[in-house]
């Protein structure tokens, strides 16, 4: 059997930097993580309902795309539906971090999606960042409404009532998405706060940053 324990090091160390900073629960699980597995229809995920600083390297479990397991004896996270949706549905995707940070989930009860508001965020994150509608944590529903909003290419969304998504082409640039999330999530919920009109982005460099994410992520 393949030695998986490169990729299950990776994830475990990014579970603990974002359970550390805030993103996922320290004393509770809430999020999840996850990586394809390269030339493989696997992707090695976090386990479910382990608070993140008690895992080990080998409690990472490792399945495939019918979540038949391949390596580990923990039960996945029970979204590993949705980020298997995600990997059928974008193959620009090699990396999917599902978490309950802050700022990202104050949007996510007020229901407003993150329109373009900086430079980086609209060519690292794309134009909106998008809300996912409410189905049950883990259900087939919210798998079925996380891959409705993914023709949008962009590499971040808001769940409804839950959460936040961000994706990557690795784990790197999912992290590095979901922390951009947040910092914009936050910016814009005190602008939000301060009852003033907000600045969108002109037009015109909309419009420049959506062909440059497609040079750049097709
Ligand atoms: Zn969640």
């Amino acid at each position: 059997m393949q030695n998986y324990d490169d990729i299950k090091r990776e994830v475990l160390d990014s579970a603990r930097w974002l359970a550390e900073h805030g993103y996922l629960g320290r004393l509770s699980s809430g999020g999840n993580i996850s990586v394809r597995v390269p030339g493989e229809k696997n992707i090695a995920i976090t386990p479910s309902g382990r608070t993140y600083f008690s895992l080990e390297l080998n409690d990472i479990c490792v399945i495939d795309f019918d979540r038949n397991p391949i390596a580990g004896s923990l039960a996945p996270s029970i979204e590993a539906g949705m980020h298997i949706g995600v990997y059928r549905h974008r193959s620009d995707v090699n990396a999917v971090i599902h978490t309950h940070q802050p700022f990202a989930s104050t949007l996510s009860i007020i229901n407003k999606p993150i329109p373009a508001l900086f430079d980086e965020i609209s060519v690292e994150i794309g134009h909106e960042v998008d809300i996912v509608p409410y189905a049950f944590s883990g259900s087939a529903e919210l798998v079925d409404n996380v891959t409705g909003k993914l023709g949008n290419a962009c590499h971040c969304y808001v769940i409804q009532n839950h959460g936040a998504l961000s994706l990557g082409a690795d784990l790197p640039r999912a992290m590095r998405n979901s922390e951009l999330l947040e910092t914009v999530a936050r910016i814009y919920c005190q602008a939000l706060a301060t009852g003033e009109k907000i600045q969108m982005l002109p037009k015109s460099a909309i419009e420049h940053f959506a062909e440059m994410r497609k040079l750049r992520f097709k």
